[in-house]
């Protein structure tokens, strides 16, 4: 269902919400890729991955993480949608973790076969503003970088700033320094301050 090029988000979409390229590649995915509809928004947000309430519900950042990261950005869900195009690493739930703790992290070949989806959207969307959101969307877009070391900073892809967020799932001990809760407090600083530029140039 892959094209070789896309002119358009729309069709992008269109064939990125029924890829099941995972599943043919052997990989247990537990939904269907998650996407949300293009309305314009400038700013482009990219997660790891669908958890169980957004694969069931077809929206992303839906359950706990969702609301977590809407707090540490102060903004309401309808502003939340507005104003970023979400993505993440990987589009489908990839079921629980074997260990029974959380869930299953998707493996670089799956990384790599969404890689595609996301190579294209940057390509058609040129956001002005892009947020990793956890580890493993941070090395995708960064490069390895711990989070201590690069939450509260901001960084520069072509024209995009780039700001990077740890992930709110609240499974990691990270969120619980002070020291963190202030570099997270810088980093949506950061993210207010660009989303602020962007209202001064469309007025
Ligand atoms: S995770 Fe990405 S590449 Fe894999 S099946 Fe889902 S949408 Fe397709």
């Amino acid at each position: 269902m892959r094209r070789s090029s896309y002119r358009s988000i729309s069709s992008l979409q269109r064939d990125n919400r029924v890829c099941r390229a995972c599943v043919e590649a052997g990989y247990p995915l537990e939904s269907l890729p998650v996407t949300a509809p293009y309305t314009g928004q400038r700013a482009y947000i990219l997660g790891q991955s669908p958890g169980v309430v957004e694969g069931a519900e077809r929206r992303p950042w839906r359950g706990r993480a969702g609301r977590t990261l809407r707090r540490w950005l102060g903004m309401e869900e309808d502003d939340f949608y507005a104003t970023f195009y979400c993505a993440s690493v990987t589009r489908c739930y990839p079921g629980r973790a074997r260990s029974g703790r959380g869930d299953r992290t998707p493996t670089p070949r799956e990384q790599e076969l969404c890689a595609f989806w996301r190579e294209w959207e940057l390509r058609l969307l040129t956001p002005e503003l892009i947020v990793p959101v956890g580890g493993l969307a941070i090395t995708r877009l960064l490069g390895s970088s711990p989070l201590a070391s690069c939450v509260g900073r901001t960084y520069t892809e072509g024209d995009a700033i780039v700001v990077p967020l740890p992930h709110p799932s609240g499974a990691s001990s990270w969120l619980n320094d002070p020291a963190n809760r202030a570099r997270i407090g810088q980093a949506t600083a950061h993210i207010r301050r660009e989303l602020g530029r962007f209202e001064v140039v469309s007025k």
